[in-house]
């Protein structure tokens, strides 16, 4: 693979792979197997400059850049998806008011998260508005310097720990031109956190139902015009897919690393199961698709940096990436044999792990209708 990086590029990914190897992956296990949320992880992530990489140091980003970003969350999943997707999910919060905040919302919203301060979170999904969003229902109504919310939100990441949320709600007529993007923070009267939700995966990231009632948020922390959430959400989540397609990259490579050791230890039919062409052949097909991610993903993220247009692109490497980890997953856990079924081996938890990817920040199907109405039109 040939995508040179700059030295700083270089140097973040180094640190990252270190901090990585020594701090997340270690506890990985355990963490799957309690469903402790990291905290500690996550000021570490912070002081290392990783919850607002995109974002301009004036606002208390580390002003890094996409392709460093990406960089970042590949080392991170290849260690702990849980862990990867909460750093993910933070990046993306800041995104909204990154792009469309005025100077006071990136001085008073956009700072604390971007330092790491507060943790983010990114609230759209409702229990009736999963791939639609146009059938939100959660309401903002006016009144006084203030909006009032009403309504829920469900499958919020970081939500129970998130010092802001980036929340999506009715302000108008029905479908996508009535929505409008809010930044609600940590204890506004009427937000409360709801039911934990237990998951098949991502057993340390942070899931949760929202509330909202009569919950109110002023008229300063709305992001954009009334009627402009969709399209503020849009481009958030363009940047958002790229961290999903960098996510499920680490963790097609921790399922080669997986893979390739498992095979070299494990002898049958007297030669170690890296010696039988049809396990070989396994490993080769992990290894394509990894090289394809890795591409599709910086390539999408250095179109960001450019400052060009990348909704195809981020489309597109989110779909390869989740379902060629899907894919890697499986083949990686049937080389582990009867072992890759049980908790003994990390391959078991990657397996779980990559299940949401094609499923969250857009399905898969969602990625196919963005990047044919791209393609088609
Ligand atoms: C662990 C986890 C974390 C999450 N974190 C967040 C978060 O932080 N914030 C947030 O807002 N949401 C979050 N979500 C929600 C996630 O984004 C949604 O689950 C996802 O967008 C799909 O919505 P849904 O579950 O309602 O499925 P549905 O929209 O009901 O879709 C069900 C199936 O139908 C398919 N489908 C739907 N419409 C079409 C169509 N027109 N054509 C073809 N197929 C279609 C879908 O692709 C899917 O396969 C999270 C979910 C999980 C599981």
């Amino acid at each position: 693979m040939y995508f040179p990086l700059t030295p700083e590029q270089e140097m973040i990914r180094v640190m990252v792979e270190q901090f990585a190897r020594n701090e997340v992956a270690p506890g990985a296990m355990k963490r799957d197997q309690t469903g402790e949320f990291p905290e500690d992880l996550v000021k570490k992530m912070a002081q290392l400059g990783l919850c607002g990489m995109m974002v301009p140091a004036k606002f208390g980003g580390s002003e890094v850049g996409a392709v460093a970003y990406v960089l970042a969350v590949m080392e991170i999943a290849r260690a702990c998806a849980s862990t990867a997707v909460t750093m993910s999910v933070t990046n993306l919060s800041c995104e909204p008011l990154a792009q469309f905040g005025t100077d006071d919302q990136k001085s008073r919203l956009l700072a604390p998260l971007a330092s790491g301060k507060y943790l983010g979170a990114f609230a759209l999904t409702e229990p009736e508005a999963g791939s639609n969003l146009a059938e939100i229902k959660c309401k903002a109504r006016k009144k006084g310097s203030c909006y009032l919310l009403n309504g829920s939100k469900m499958f919020i990441t970081n939500g129970a720990y998130a010092g802001e949320t980036f929340v999506l709600a009715r302000t108008g007529e029905a479908g996508g031109r009535g929505l409008t993007a809010f930044m609600v923070e940590k204890n506004s009267p009427g937000l409360s956190v709801g039911k934990t939700i237990h998951k098949m995966g991502l057993r340390a990231s942070n899931t949760v139902e929202l509330q909202f009632e009569d919950c109110e948020v002023p008229e300063e922390n709305r992001i954009g015009k009334e009627g402009e959430g969709m399209a503020v959400v849009a481009k958030a989540l363009a940047s958002g897919r790229i961290g999903i397609a960098a996510q499920a990259t680490g963790m097609i490579r921790a399922c080669l690393e997986e893979a390739n050791k498992y095979a070299r230890e494990r002898q049958q039919f007297g030669k170690s199961l890296g010696g039988h062409q049809a396990l070989q052949f396994m490993i080769a097909d992990i290894a394509a698709g990894l090289e394809a991610a890795t591409l599709l993903t910086l390539s999408a993220a250095a179109l960001k940096d450019a400052g060009k247009p990348l909704v195809k692109e981020a489309s597109i490497a989110k779909l390869f990436a989740t379902e060629t980890l899907n894919r890697a997953a499986y083949a990686a856990l049937q080389i582990h044999g009867g072992y890759g079924y049980t908790s003994e081996f990390p391959i078991e938890r990657i397996f779980r792990d990559a299940r949401v990817t094609t499923i969250y920040e857009g399905t898969s199907e969602v990625q196919r209708m963005l990047i044919a109405k791209e393609t088609m039109k």
